[in-house]
């Protein structure tokens, strides 16, 4: 399997997004609103999240939601704010393509396309995203196993794709506390498993904001590549997942508390 270590006999393959690389001693952080909502939203969280040392920039544009009714997000207009805000930054950004149809669309405008956890099993999805030369951030299915899981980032790397990322976005258990429960076990085991670089998000693990933080240092500890974080400058008026958002002040204390848990497991932000 390409996934495994000993796939490559020169070594395994480094993972970049542009300038950024995943997997090295340097952690990434992603971070953004949920959903592009607003050039002003956008512009203003895009800053806010680099100035607090974020190397990729994330929104949904393209938003898989649970009810028909709710805000499906703003489509191509979300693309370009997303451009204007990598303009304007001068961060790489990540968004989600739902199905093949908005593939080209994503791709002409993203540096690194989500296939999120809805997603993960859709396998006519998984190998045209594999091969259509963009770098692809995989997020595991919500009722999905780690070996699923991995075989769905098989897909991904058959048809070319190295520049993979894997996301362990929390799973359903009986817990009700919070809205899923994020599989810190799943982090070093997947380590164990593949060279593929492995990011956690603590907001969609949790969808508690307060739980943010501390899942994120936890994560850390456990071995992850980095953090993918949702952001909302008044998240009680998000159109989406607002109860898991940081402020931009929250997060830049995140960040700050972040530094030492990555300092004792040597790595850097
Ligand atoms: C997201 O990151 O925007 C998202 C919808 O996450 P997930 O696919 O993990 O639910
Ligand atoms: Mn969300």
């Amino acid at each position: 399997m390409l996934f495994e270590k000993d796939s490559f006999s020169g070594g395994v393959p480094e993972v970049h997004v542009g300038p950024v690389r995943f997997g090295g001693k340097k952690l990434v952080l992603i971070a953004g609103p949920c959903t592009v909502e607003s050039r002003e939203q956008m512009l203003e969280l895009a800053c806010a999240a680099k100035e607090a040392g974020a190397d990729l920039l994330r929104g949904g544009a393209y938003k898989p939601r649970t009810s028909p009714l709710s805000f499906q997000g703003l489509e191509e207009k979300g693309l370009e704010l997303l451009a204007e805000a990598r303009e304007k930054t001068g961060l790489p950004f990540v968004t989600e393509v739902l199905d093949t149809t908005q593939l080209e669309t994503v791709a002409a405008y993203a540096d690194m396309l989500q296939i999120g956890s809805r997603n993960m099993c859709n396998t006519v999805l998984l190998r045209k995203a594999g091969g259509c030369g963009k770098p692809v951030f995989l997020k595991r299915g919500m009722c999905s196993t780690v070996e699923e899981f991995l075989l769905a980032a098989e897909y991904v790397l058959r048809e070319g794709c190295r520049n993979l990322v894997l996301c362990e976005r929390g799973i359903r258990t009986f817990e009700t506390g919070t809205r899923f429960t994020l599989d810190l076990n799943a982090i070093p085991l997947l380590k164990k498993r593949t060279w593929l670089p492995v990011l956690a998000d603590p907001s969609h693990g949790t969808g508690v904001s307060d739980l943010v933080a501390p899942m994120a240092r936890a994560s850390v500890a456990a071995g992850a590549d980095g953090i993918m974080v949702e952001l909302h400058a008044n998240p009680k008026k998000a159109l989406c997942d607002g109860s898991q958002c940081e402020t931009p002040e929250s997060f830049f204390e995140m960040v700050r508390s972040l530094r030492a848990v990555a300092e004792a497991v040597c790595r850097t932000l």
